[in-house]
């Protein structure tokens, strides 16, 4: 059964009281639409852990700095609805910007440190559209979960200290990324892509495997993530904005002893893509031999 399509927060209100009153614990799953498996694996999990489940879908302008990404987004909002009537959602929340903007909006949230590089120093104030936007969210659902991918790690990493500082009440819940069969992590981006594009993209993951196998066989990481880079260029990614090797939780230089993550944004075919993957870097790792990475 397709959920009901809520649009004003007042509606949204009116469901969410009756099931708060009832004691019953509300998941919200933020998304921009163009739903796919990805979308529906955190859906998946919402359901499986709480009462009801609100599923967000709203193209955010404030996250894009770039107009031209934000005008050229897929917007779905049937399509949403129809791949999402088997999961038993509860509610789709598809706010109007003045919704979630009233008039006169002054407040920006922001979050110092984990926001500063990689994402956030090439999507300049990406982030604090971002952390503006989900603290809005939490706000309008007053949920007590909501449901993250790791697909895009440092919003996690964001929306973590985000909670954690301003003792938002709310667990937030990573969820794994999901991948299609060649190792292409989804993504609504994607479907830009032509269908040699999509058959090159999948190469995008396949250097960041083979690049993490290095780095666990003790490979030093800064010739082995120039070499990355290169072989990413090579096989048409322009521009690579970056593949690095960082600390898995505040996105600075990797430690050892610490869980890191590579991350990596590439272009191809005028398609932006990001992705990455967790490294456990080996016992003998050190300061030093992580410094240059
Ligand atoms: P978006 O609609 O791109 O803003 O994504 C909404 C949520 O879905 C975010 O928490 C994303 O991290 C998550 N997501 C997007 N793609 C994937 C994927 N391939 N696997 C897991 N989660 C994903």
């Amino acid at each position: 059964m397709n959920a009901p399509i809520i649009r004003s927060l007042d509606a949204l209100d009116a469901l969410t009281d009756a099931w708060r009153a009832a004691g019953q614990r509300i998941g919200v799953v933020p998304t921009m639409g163009a739903l796919h498996e990805g979308h529906l694996s955190l859906v998946q999990r919402a359901k499986a852990e709480c009462d009801r489940v609100i599923v967000t879908l709203f193209v955010n302008p404030r996250q894009f700095n770039n107009p031209e990404d934000f005008a050229r987004y897929p917007r779905t909002e049937q399509a949403d609805a129809a791949i999402l009537a088997p999961y038993g959602v509860d509610a789709l929340f598809v706010p109007t910007g003045d919704e979630v903007y009233p008039p006169g909006h002054a407040t920006t949230v922001s979050v110092a440190g984990v926001s500063g590089p990689l994402e956030g120093a090439h999507r300049p104030g990406h982030f604090d559209g971002v952390a503006t936007v989900v603290t809005i969210l939490f706000n309008m659902t007053r949920a007590e979960r909501a449901y993250f991918g790791e697909k895009d790690w440092q919003q996690l990493q964001v929306v973590r200290r985000l909670v954690a500082d301003l003792h938002l009440p709310i667990r937030i819940v990573p969820c794994p990324s999901v991948r299609a069969g060649d190792g292409l992590a989804l993504s609504s981006r994607n479907q830009r892509l032509s269908a040699k594009g999509r058959a090159q993209a999948a190469a995008l993951p396949g250097v960041l495997f083979d690049l993490a196998g290095r780095l666990e066989r003790g490979a030093t990481p800064a010739p082995a993530l120039a070499e990355a880079r290169a072989r990413l260029a090579d096989l048409g990614f322009a521009p690579v904005e970056y593949l690095e090797l960082r600390d898995g939780d505040t996105l600075g230089d990797p430690l050892p002893g610490r869980p890191a993550r590579l991350l990596v944004a590439a272009w191809l075919e005028g398609v932006r893509l990001i992705d990455n993957i967790p490294v456990t870097l080996p016992q003998t790792a050190t300061r030093s031999s992580l410094g240059a990475a």
